[in-house]
């Protein structure tokens, strides 16, 4: 079991496992976020804090839901915004603890442009 949380503490992701690798975005919010993110779903991800702790950021076509606390401002996770049937759940992996991501490998994918990812 891996734990991931803000800096305050408000918000806490269990994660059944380490990820493999972690996803550094080139995209427009992921830029800025400085996230890398690991991916899950609701069955591998569960995360716990009180709906008024944190606040969605959604932009552009409206597909995704960025989630930050609304005490600390970090980054925690996103997630398609109708929360459709995938499930899937991205963690932002700078809320785990360095020891627990020391060596994950990280991939940047080039969301800004090709969709792709680079360097592989
Ligand atoms: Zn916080």
């Amino acid at each position: 079991m891996l734990l991931a949380s803000c800096h305050c503490g408000a918000v806490q992701i269990e994660m059944a496992r380490k990820p493999s690798t972690v996803s550094d975005c080139t995209c427009s919010i992921c830029h800025r976020y400085g996230a890398r993110w690991a991916y899950y779903t609701r069955k591998t991800a569960n995360i716990f804090c009180s709906p008024e702790a944190i606040s969605a950021y959604v932009w552009g076509d409206e597909t995704l839901a960025f989630y930050h606390c609304k005490l600390c401002g970090c980054p925690t996770h996103y997630e398609s915004s109708d929360k459709s049937a995938t499930g899937r759940i991205a963690v932002n992996a700078r809320m785990m603890s360095p020891t627990d991501t020391q060596g994950i490998r990280v991939r940047t994918f080039d969301g800004a442009d090709t969709w792709k990812y680079l360097n592989e």
